[in-house]
């Protein structure tokens, strides 16, 4: 018999809601984390008394009632609501493209002017837009594109826009009202207190070890469980047996700045290719906070190499197919589950990361 139900390998999002499930019913679960604390990458460190998203800005947004409700559940949520701005060369326009951004950008007032200026640019691409730079100039026109998408993702993902799929630019609203909320879900928010908070609630009744790396002694913890949830690299876990799944990374400069209000918003987004960074987030405002000091984060978007944090898959037709073969293996793993954003490579938000364990959690009581 083991002396666990179930072993859970890392403590983020989806470790989070297997171990409060199986608490409610009745289970036990041993949690080995290989970071000093819990929590993934939702995790925050309190800075002057501000809650600093370390692994990169976290906004909670879901359409789903249930995912809501869940989380709602465990600590309360605040009103922010994501409305970025975007500085080119010191010009500011409002995110995501609407109204505000068009208006300011071709000094324009109605829909109509908008929608007629869109038009015309959209004219140099004829048929479906087969990469990410024809799908941004039929989307929005030549003008944003080369303002508000070129550098920016150039510099995220380091690629040029005409070698990227079209469907990452897709999820961005696109709006003809003056409307800067980022997403269009119906539910958005910042937990009160921090996501510490949440993630504290998930793994309350767990035993969590943290600083062990579960691939270090895999025969040994995984006889510890009946059943073994794996949140780790799907690649790692089979020892890179067919080769190494990339990522793109980001790195953090944060710095405490003696100024109680930096930029007035909690993200600014540079677009223009000379800035080195993508992003500067101030952690403050997800929660309206009025500290004395305030702190910045810097982002700068680079490949990831071996001991760097994995953050974003790399979507494209090599790494999907390296991916199926790894998907294969996992499948006929006795005894083990495998979930969740590095599991499954793949690019889950906060909200489908949980809808995605409840399903795991169904499954395994099936
Ligand atoms: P993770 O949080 O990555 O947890 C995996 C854990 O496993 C980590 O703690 C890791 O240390 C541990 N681990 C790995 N290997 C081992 C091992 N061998 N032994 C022990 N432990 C191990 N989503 C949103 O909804 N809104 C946002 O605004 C948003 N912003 C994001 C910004 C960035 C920069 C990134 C990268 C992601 C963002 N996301 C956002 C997505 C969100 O972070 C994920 O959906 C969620 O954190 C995934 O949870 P997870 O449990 O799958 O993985
Ligand atoms: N994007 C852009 N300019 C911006 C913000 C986003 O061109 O100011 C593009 C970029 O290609 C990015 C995509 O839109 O990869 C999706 O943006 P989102 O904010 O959803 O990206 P995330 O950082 O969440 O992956």
């Amino acid at each position: 018999m083991a002396k666990y139900d179930y072993v859970l390998v890392g403590s983020g999002l989806f470790s989070g809601v297997i171990a409060w499930e199986a608490a409610r019913a009745g289970k036990t679960c041993l949690v080995l984390e290989k970071r000093d604390h819990i929590g993934g990458n939702i995790y925050c460190e309190e800075v002057e008394g501000i809650h600093v998203h370390r692994y990169g800005a976290h906004i909670f947004h879901t359409s789903s009632r249930r995912v809501w409700d869940f989380v709602n559940s465990l600590v309360e949520f605040n009103r922010y609501t994501n409305s970025p701005v975007a500085n080119y060369h010191g010009e500011i326009y409002n995110l995501p493209f609407n109204m505000n951004t068009f208006s300011r950008m071709w000094g324009i007032r109605t829909p109509e002017e908008a929608k007629r200026i869109i038009e015309e640019q959209r004219g140099e691409i004829s048929g479906t837009p087969s990469n990410l730079e024809e799908q941004a100039i039929s989307l929005v026109g030549r003008d944003i594109y080369e303002k508000l998408i070129r550098g920016y993702t150039e510099k995220q993902w380091g690629r040029d826009c005409r070698e990227l799929p079209s469907f990452i630019i897709r999820r961005l609203p696109v709006r003809f009202t003056y409307d800067n909320n980022y997403f269009n879900d119906r539910f958005q928010g910042i937990p009160i207190g921090g996501y510490n908070k949440l993630t504290e609630k998930l793994f309350e009744k767990a035993e969590v070890r943290t600083g062990v790396d579960y691939l270090e002694n895999p025969e040994e913890y995984r006889k510890l469980g009946e059943t073994v949830v794996y949140t780790g690299p799907v690649d790692a876990y089979f020892g890179y047996c067919f080769g190494k799944l990339e990522y793109r990374t980001v790195r953090f400069e944060t710095e405490v700045l003696d100024t109680d209000n930096y930029q007035g918003v909690a993200v600014v987004n540079y677009t223009d290719r000379e800035t080195p960074y993508t992003r500067v987030i101030e952690h403050k405002h997800f929660e309206f906070g009025n500290q004395e000091k305030t702190v910045i984060s810097r982002e700068y978007s680079t490949d990831w190499k071996e001991g760097m944090e994995p953050y974003y898959p790399v979507n494209d037709e090599k790494n999907q197919a390296l991916y199926r073969k790894y998907a294969e293996l996992a499948q006929k793993e006795q005894g083990v589950v495998f979930g969740g954003r590095l599991g499954e490579y793949k690019y889950y938000d906060m909200d489908k990361v949980i809808e995605s364990a409840f399903a795991a959690w169904e499954n395994m009581q099936a």
